[in-house]
């Protein structure tokens, strides 16, 4: 593996990217008087036009990307977007279109806005959406919102959000910020909810029950109509967490199986790149009962027109700027009409067939603390690996030698030493059988050289680091002597 130097450091005196003929008019002086202007640029890199073409190419090769190959964080559907949502997000009405441009104006954009609602509602179950959340986390603090202002009208807020020991860790965080103490809920040996345990702890004090369904083990609440009724019985409302609505889509709505609020991340189910930071989109469903709530501006056609309502007097505002992100939208709107209700199906079958076969490939090699079916991701963990003193850290740091990006690892906490797979519905057999052998002869590593495990990566830009002192205090330039 090449060092790539800074570009300061490949700096040539006198070197340049370009060569101009010599003027032939007069040189005209003080164009920039007035105008404060830098006598010099200490040290500005002086270079050809092939070295800055080769160290920026490099560089943009030097991070693994889900365009270089298989990326199987679990949890969150690193998969493969197709390029021409991507052109549908940079036509030039949509970038250019101004959020404060009247109504009249931007009618084409409200419409991208109102359909896509409608397929969610199709698609969810639902009676109707806000596109507004930037993030899956932000949806579910406009869902507990919700709930928590529709209970308020009835009379009292309620105290208590339980949620089970297999959600996603953002499900506490939204509830606790909406003013909810957090009561933890217990899994059965299957993975999922112990009905016992929930309807133990399903009181009048309960506001909600938020349900991460595929939970965070992949397994679906196949009890989800159970919970419903046992939630429902004492007044509260279901919460579903379907950031990962590949695994369900055009398979199954959960507002049909009495999930009264769910978020769904685009950025995850529908086509857009994430991982950097965003943008995303956690559009948030309901149902009638919750309607009123929702933020405003909401999107409705009146006649052959679109129109922004702001008036709704029970609304709980606005939870983001303007209109959420936007082109995130134009991206799902797009990835919806390619695919159209046979290929929103095989999304999902897709997804859920990876998965297990990834599951069932690596079930010798691998402990699985809980064997049920999975859908759209699964989970292993070190414990055989552990024997020979081999951690998921080290398999995960080996994946890397191999050409693939790490699973996610040690989430969910009830598994001890996990590794969180999730292939997404993008990825051939052919990719998934690379990542099953890099797996497979990890395995056979950890038995006969583990060593070779726990100083990996091997042929990384950047070796094992200590991971605290990389996060408190990070070297991000190679250090170098200073050229005379
Ligand atoms: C990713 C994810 C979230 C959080 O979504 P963000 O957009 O990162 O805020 C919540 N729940 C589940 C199950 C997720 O996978």
């Amino acid at each position: 593996m090449i060092r790539e130097l800074l570009i300061f450091e490949i700096s040539d005196k006198g070197k340049r990217a370009f060569g101009l003929p010599k003027l032939d008019v007069p040189v005209k002086d003080n164009v920039l008087e007035g105008l404060t202007v830098r006598e010099d640029i200490p040290d500005f890199p002086e270079v050809s036009e092939v070295e800055i073409v080769r160290h920026f190419t490099r560089l943009s090769q030097a991070n693994y990307c889900v365009d270089i190959g298989f990326y199987p964080l679990g949890s969150c559907t690193m998969k493969y977007n197709p390029k021409v949502n991507e052109r549908a997000a940079s036509l030039a009405g949509f970038v250019s279109s101004h959020p404060l441009a009247p109504e009249d104006l931007v009618q084409g954009n409200l419409e991208v806005l109102k359909r896509m609602e409608d397929y969610l509602c199709e698609i969810a179950g639902m009676d109707a959406f806000t596109l507004q959340p930037s993030a899956g986390a932000q949806g579910e603090l406009t869902g507990m919102m919700l709930i928590r202002a529709c209970l308020e009208e009835r009379g009292n807020p309620r105290k208590i959000v339980l949620i089970p020991d297999s959600a996603h860790g953002t499900n506490p965080s939204s509830a606790h910020l909406c003013g909810y103490r957090v009561q933890e809920i217990k899994s059965n040996q299957g993975g999922t909810v112990d009905l016992e345990d929930l309807a133990r702890n399903m009181t009048e004090d309960v506001a909600a029950l938020m349900l991460t369904n595929p939970n965070t083990l992949g397994v679906f609440e196949w009890d989800i109509k159970k919970i419903a009724e046992i939630v429902h019985a004492k007044g509260g409302f279901l919460y579903m967490d379907g950031a990962n609505m590949n695994a369900l889509t055009g398979i199954c709505r959960p507002g049909d199986a009495g999930v009264d609020v769910i978020h769904i991340n685009l950025h995850k189910t529908f086509s857009t790149p994430h991982g950097g930071g965003g943008p995303g989109s956690g559009p948030v469903g309901v149902k009638r009962a919750l309607v009123p709530y929702l933020p405003v501006p909401l999107i409705e056609k009146r006649g052959e027109r679109y129109a922004l309502n702001f008036d709704r007097p029970k609304t709980i505002g606005r939870v983001r700027s303007f209109y959420g992100n936007f082109l995130v939208v134009v991206r799902a709107l797009a990835y919806v009409l390619t695919l159209g209700p046979e290929g929103i199906k095989e999304i999902a079958e897709v997804a859920v067939l990876n998965s297990n076969y990834i599951r069932k490939s690596l079930d010798k090699e691998y402990h699985l603390k809980y064997d049920s079916p999975t859908l759209h991701e699964c989970v292993f963990s070190d414990k055989i690996q552990k024997e020979n003193g081999i951690l998921n850290i080290d398999i995960a740091k080996r994946l890397i030698d191999y050409g693939v990006h790490p699973p996610t690892m040690s989430f969910p906490l009830i598994v001890h030493g996990a590794l969180m797979v999730e292939p997404t519905e993008t990825e051939s057999k052919r990719d998934l059988d690379l990542f099953i052998d890099a797996m497979k002869k990890i395995a056979q590593e950890a038995k006969e050289n583990p060593e070779i495990l726990k100083s990996a990566p091997h042929h990384s830009y950047v070796r094992r680091l200590d991971e605290t002192t990389a996060a408190r205090n990070p070297v991000l330039k190679w250090e170098r002597e200073k050229k005379s």
